[in-house]
C-alpha cells in the first residue's frame, strides 16, 4: 500500500491569515501520515480542519499530540471527526501536570473559554497516556517516543512502518546534549519533520524559547543521515517572499530539504 505524509498546517505559535500567506498557508502545525494501513495524526493545531475530507471515509485514526501549547490543540474545537458519531479517533498524549491527557484536553474545551467541552466528543474511541522513551503499537506501525527540549514537556514521534520511518520533531530547541539524542532517534529516517522557527539571526534573540533553525536542521539530517528534511513551524513574520527566497538558498545547499506548505504531499 502507498505511503502519504500529507502538511495540513505549518505555521509556527500562532494562525495567520493575509494574502502574503497563502502560498506555505496560516494553519498551525497538524500532519497527515497515511502508512502501514493507517491513519496517523501529528498535532491538532488548525491545520488539522484539512483533514476532514481526506478521512472522510476513514472510521479509525490516530492523533498523536506532542504538548499542549495551543498552537498544536486549537484544532480539537473544531475536528469534525471528534463530534461525529461511527468515527473512532484514538489521541495520545503524556500525562502533564499531573493531568492524564484526556483531563488536560478536558482543561482547555471548558467553561467560559470555549462552549462545548468533551462530553460531545462522541467520535473519540479511547485517549492513550503515554511516556516519553517508549513505544506502542498501532497496527502493524511501532511509535517510539522522546523527550523533546521545550518548555511544557514535550514529546518528539518517531513512525515506522515496512522499514521505512517518519520523525515529528516540532517545537525542539537545539543544544549539543538534545541534538545528539534526536539525531539517534531520527537515525535513517527517510523524513524528518523538523523546528525551524527561526534564522540564525533571530535564534540568537530567542534562546530558552523552545525552537530551532534550518541551519540545526540541515546539521542534524547529515548527523542522522535522513533522506528528507522538511522544516516547519515557520515564524509568523515569515511570509511567502521571505520562505520562497529561503527555499532557494536551501535548495542550494542540498536538494532533499524542503519548507513545508500546507497542501504539500510526499510519497513514501
Ligand atoms: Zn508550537
Ligand atoms: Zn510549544
Amino acid at each position: 500500500m502507498n505511503s502519504k505524509l500529507t502538511v495540513l498546517g505549518c505555521r509556527g505559535s500562532m494562525p495567520v491569515s493575509d494574502k502574503n500567506f497563502l502560498k506555505y498557508g496560516g494553519a498551525t502545525s497538524s500532519f497527515l501520515l497515511q502508512a502501514g494501513g493507517e491513519n496517523i495524526l501529528f498535532d491538532a493545531g488548525t491545520g488539522i480542519l484539512k483533514s476532514t475530507t481526506l478521512l472522510e471515509d476513514v472510521a479509525e485514526s490516530h492523533l498523536l499530540i506532542s504538548h499542549m501549547h495551543m498552537d498544536h490543540i486549537m484544532g480539537l474545537a473544531f475536528w469534525r471527526p471528534l463530534f461525529t458519531k461511527g468515527k473512532q479517533v484514538h489521541i495520545y498524549g503524556e500525562k502533564r501536570n499531573g493531568l492524564m491527557i484526556k483531563e488536560q484536553i478536558a482543561d482547555f474545551l471548558k467553561a467560559p473559554y470555549w462552549p462545548v467541552g468533551i462530553e460531545l466528543f462522541q467520535g473519540v474511541a479511547d485517549y492513550h497516556d503515554i511516556t516519553a522513551g517508549e513505544s506502542f503499537s498501532i497496527g502493524d506501525v511501532t511509535v517510539k517516543t522522546m523527550r523533546s527540549n521545550h518548555p511544557n514537556e514535550g514529546t518528539l514521534y518517531r513512525v515506522e512502518w515496512d522499514g521505512k520511518a517518519v520523525v515529528y520533531a516540532l517545537d525542539f530547541e537545539h543544544s549539543e546534549e538534545a541534538s545528539e539524542k534526536l539525531a539517534a532517534f531520527a537515525k535513517d529516517a527517510d523524513v524528518l519533520i523538523y523546528d525551524s522557527t527561526y534564522s540564525p539571526e533571530t535564534y540568537l534573540q530567542k534562546k530558552g524559547w523552545g525552537h530551532s533553525t534550518w541551519v540545526e536542521g540541515l546539521k542534524l539530517k547529515e548527523a542522522a543521515g535522513v533522506k528528507t528534511l522538511l522544516l516547519a513551524h515557520h515564524e509568523i513574520d515569515n511570509n511567502d517572499e521571505m520562505l520562497d527566497s529561503l527555499q532557494a538558498k536551501l535548495t542550494a545547499l542540498d536538494k532533499d530539504v524542503y519548507l513545508a506548505k500546507e497542501g504539500m504531499g510526499i510519497a513514501l
